[in-house]
C-alpha cells in the first residue's frame, strides 16, 4: 500500500481508495457501508487527510493534526451524535462547499447518514446530482438499505465487512504483544468480528467484564428452559439499556456460530428463527416499544 494508513484489515477497500487517487479517478461522493465499530470512521477521516495533505499523508503538519483533531477549516465533520440530520445543516454544507477553498479540497465527512431527514436526504440528493467543484462527500451507514436508492447510486460505494476471530487474534498479538493469549482469545471472541471494538476492550477492562458477564448469560439463558429466569433476566435488562442493546447483538453472534457449527437441519432451522427473532426485537427496541413485552417476547422462543 501506498500510504500509512494503520487500520486492521480492509486492503482491498484501501487500495480500492489509493487507485482512484493515484489513477486521479477521485469520486466526489465515497460511501463506506458495513457494520458499526469496524473502522469505516477512521477510514474517512484518514481519506480526508491524505486529500488534503501537501506532504504525502506525513500525519505530523498542521493540516493532519488539525484534521485529527476535528478542527480543519476544509474539512467538515459531523459525527454520529445521535441526533437527526436536518435540513438546515445540509444547506449549511452545501453553501459552504460552494464557496471556494484553500485546501485541496472541499471535504464532508457525515457518520450514520440514515439519521437525515427525508428533507435532507433530499437536498443532499441534488447536491450529489451537480456536486460543486472540488468537493468529496465521505459518508457511512450501517446497510445501504435504509438509504434513498439514488443516493446510493450516485455515490462509489466501498463495503467493509466483519472480521473472523482467527483474523482478529492473530491482528490483535501483532499490536498488543504485552497482553496474555486468554486475554486476547476473549477479546476476539466478544467483538464480534469488530476491530475497532476489540482495541476498546483491551484498552478499557472493565468493558471487557461487561462483555464476559453478557456472553456467560448468554451461554446460560439458551441452556435453560427456565421461564422464571429467563424473565427475571429481563427484569435486569430494562434496569440496564447499555446491557440490553449489547445482550442483543451477544445474543444474535452466539445463535450464529451456533449455526455454524452445523448441528442437525431442525435445531439449525430453529436456530436461523430465533436469529431474525432477535433482529426484530432490536427493531423494536429502537422504535421504542415496551421493551419489557418485546424481551420477555424473545425469552418465549
Ligand atoms: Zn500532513
Amino acid at each position: 500500500m501506498i500510504y500509512n494508513w494503520n487500520i486492521i484489515g480492509h486492503n482491498k477497500q484501501l487500495e480500492m481508495l489509493e487507485d482512484d487517487i493515484g489513477s486521479g479517478n477521485l469520486s466526489h461522493a465515497y460511501l463506506l457501508s458495513g457494520p458499526g465499530h469496524i473502522g469505516k470512521y477512521t477510514v474517512a477521516k484518514k481519506l480526508a487527510s491524505i486529500l488534503q495533505c501537501n506532504n504525502n499523508f506525513c500525519g505530523k503538519c498542521p493540516t493532519c493534526i488539525q484534521i485529527r483533531k476535528g478542527q480543519h477549516l476544509d474539512t467538515m465533520e459531523f459525527p454520529n451524535d445521535r441526533e437527526a440530520l436536518k435540513i438546515g445543516q445540509i444547506r449549511n454544507i452545501i453553501a459552504r462547499c460552494n464557496m471556494s477553498t484553500q485546501s485541496n479540497y472541499n471535504i464532508v465527512i457525515l457518520q450514520s447518514i440514515p439519521r437525515m431527514t427525508t428533507e435532507a436526504a433530499n437536498a443532499l440528493l441534488k447536491t450529489l446530482e451537480e456536486p460543486p467543484e472540488g468537493t468529496v462527500f465521505i459518508m457511512t451507514t450501517g446497510s445501504v438499505s435504509e438509504l434513498l436508492p439514488t443516493i446510493v447510486s450516485r455515490s462509489r460505494l466501498l463495503k467493509f465487512h466483519l472480521f473472523s476471530t482467527d483474523y482478529l487474534v492473530k491482528k490483535l498479538e501483532e499490536l498488543f504483544p504485552d497482553v496474555d493469549d486468554k486475554t486476547i482469545q476473549q477479546v476476539a471472541r466478544l467483538s464480534l468480528g469488530r476491530a475497532g471494538r476489540a482495541i476498546d476492550l483491551v484498552n478499557h477492562p472493565d468493558k471487557l467484564a461487561h462483555f464476559l458477564k453478557l456472553y456467560k448469560d448468554t451461554l446460560y439463558l439458551l441452556d435453560t428452559n427456565n421461564v422464571v429466569e429467563r424473565f427475571s433476566y429481563v427484569e435486569e435488562l430494562i434496569e440496564n439499556e447499555r446491557m440490553r442493546k449489547d445482550f442483543l447483538g451477544v445474543l444474535t453472534h452466539v445463535l450464529r456460530s451456533k449455526i455454524l457449527e452445523g448441528k442437525d437441519l431442525a435445531s439449525r432451522g430453529k436456530l436461523i428463527e430465533m436469529v431474525s427473532k432477535t433482529q426484530d426485537a432490536g427493531i423494536l427496541l429502537k422504535q421504542n416499544v415496551n421493551a419489557r413485552l418485546v424481551l420477555e417476547n424473545l425469552m418465549l422462543t
